[in-house]
């Protein structure tokens, strides 16, 4: 099973449950897949990977030279700079 979590034209999140990836298609081109709020069918898959998301808003926060932690060990740039 794979959870995806779905937004509206409306900016409305939502999770479902897929039995695979293909299922959220055939759902989605079938109009089964709704917004529970406000009923719009126009949904699209939202970004599910808040580490991801904060990352990329916020380059490697962890990584400010004079931080705690030891400077960028730790996080996911390491060696980057
Ligand atoms: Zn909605």
């Amino acid at each position: 099973m794979i959870r995806y979590t779905l937004r509206c034209s409306h900016d409305h999140h939502f999770e479902e449950w897929f039995s695979n990836s293909g299922e959220y298609d055939s759902r989605k081109d079938a109009g089964e897949l709704k917004c529970p709020e406000c009923g719009d069918t126009a949904i699209s898959k939202a970004i599910m990977a808040p580490n991801v998301a904060k990352a990329a808003a916020a380059p490697a926060p962890a990584c400010m030279p004079g931080g705690s932690g030891g400077g960028c060990g730790g996080c996911a740039f390491a060696g980057q700079h």
